[in-house]
Formats: structure tokens, sequence, C-alpha cells
């Protein structure tokens, strides 16, 4: 199959600086418009992240959030308006999507994702980018990517860092987000943002590097730009500016994804 017999000329003009790039292509242009990502949280990291993700061609996408947009957010949560204020923020961000590109698939839950229903929410993504501001969250949203065998794109950031780290716990050789944070956080449910304050940009820098992460696992065996990097955690410094990153060993002895869950 040709990129040209997949893709309409449309599509084909769209996504022409991707495809020009020999790192992703034809080959890659055309992966991505058949790929799925659940957003798990439309906040911060959700809002710029789906931006990019959007635009890069991504064909289907699961949009995930219980929480109404705040006047408060609008400081860094690109995708909402002040016309948004008081509305949800899974409907709000389907608005958006449904504006900005009306090719693209997208389903939404505005339940409070938690240990019982994340497995239905995220079980048919070909990736989930969990962009929540608490833990007990994120490790349901990690538990159930490890059951369902689906790679988890774990973001997060406060301040002025942020860290981005792609996870595939299901993989006996790799770690998952449980085997990074451990397993004292389950019961915490408080929302640092709120209590500390973020740099607006600070989040857009996070979600777009989250958006290019998962771009690079969603192209794994397709083209040269897909290495998913398992395991490793990049932390972003809004105040130096650097990065670093951290490689993250599989935990033998973890909840999530050790032999005993098996
Ligand atoms: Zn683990």
């Amino acid at each position: 199959m040709t990129v040209s017999s997949a893709l309409s000329p449309a599509r084909l003009d769209r996504f022409a600086r991707h495809i020009v790039l020999p790192e992703i292509g034809g080959a890659g242009q055309v992966a991505l418009a058949g790929k799925h990502i659940a957003m798990i949280g439309l906040g911060g990291i959700g809002s710029p992240a789906l931006q990019y993700l959007a635009a890069s061609g991504i064909g289907r996408f699961s949009l995930v959030d219980d929480d109404v947009v705040d006047a408060s957010n609008l400081q860094r949560q690109t995708i909402f308006s002040s016309r948004d204020v008081g509305h949800g923020k899974a409907v709000s961000a389907r608005r958006w999507l449904a504006n900005f590109d009306d090719e693209i698939d997208a389903e939404i839950s505005d339940k409070r994702i938690d240990p019982r229903n994340a497995h239905g929410l995220i079980a048919s993504a070909d990736l989930v980018l969990d962009g929540t501001d608490n833990f007990a969250t994120r490790l349901a949203v990690s538990d159930a990517c490890v059951t369902a065998g689906v790679p988890l794109l774990s973001a997060a950031v406060g301040r002025f860092q942020g860290q981005v780290g792609a996870f595939a716990g299901h993989n006996p050789d790799h770690a998952c987000y449980r085997c990074f944070v451990g397993d004292a956080f389950d019961a915490e449910d408080c929302d640092t943002c709120a209590e500390d304050g973020m740099l607006g940009a600070m989040a857009g820098w996070a979600g777009s590097f989250a958006a290019m992460q998962a771009v690079r696992v969603l192209l794994s065996g397709v083209s040269a730009f897909g290495d998913p990097q398992w395991g490793k955690i990049h932390i972003l410094d809004g105040m130096k500016p650097g990065m670093r990153t951290l490689s993250i060993a599989k935990d033998p002895a973890c909840k999530g994804c050790g032999p005993s869950t098996a």
C-alpha cells in the first residue's frame, strides 16, 4: 500500500511536513492515522498534548476527564477558552477537536477514572497518555495498562518542573509506573497544582514533549523516529532551563507488574 492510496490528497497536503521527513515518512503518517490514544486528564498536560497529537494526524482519541473548566485553568490549559468555563473538560475537548479536524474520531468519558473502570477506558487504545494530577489515579491507570498490555506515557508538571516517561510494564523486561513511584501514594489524592502554582508555559513544554514521546512510541517498528525509550524518565527543569534523564529498572516485587501479578 502506498501513502497516496492510504491517505487522501487533502490529508497528504495537511501532513506534508511530516511525510517529507525520512524519520517519519509516508509509512509513519499512515501508521499514525490508524492509532488510538486514550488521554487521561485534559488539563495542563493533556491540553497542549492533545493539540500536537491531533495535529500529528492520529486518527482516534478517548478523552477522559471528570473535571469542569475553571477560569483559573485558562492560564495553561490551552484548548479551553472563556466560553468553556463551567462546561465539562471532556465535552469541551471534543468540541475543540471537532473544530480542529473533523476527520478525527473521539469518544469521551466524564467519569472519574478509578481501579474499577480504568480497564474499560484504556483497553482498546494503542497508547495511554496520563496527565492526571494525583497519584491514586496515576497508579490505577498504570495497573490497568499493565493488565491490558497497553503502553503508558506518564507526564506530570508542577511549578517549574516536569517529567515525562514511557512504560511497558506488561513486558517482563520493562518497568511500570508503579516500579518508579512505589505503593506509598495509593491513597493520596490531592491537587498539588492548586497549592504550589505552575508556570503556564511549563505545562506547555511538558505537554508538547509528552506528545513528541507519544509519537515516538507509536512509530516504534514503523519508521526511524520510533524509539519508545521504555523506562526512561525525562526531567524538565524550567528554572535552569535543561533536561536530564533517569532510567527506571523493573522492580521484581512490584505490585503492579511483578511476577506475582502475572
Ligand atoms: Zn512495576
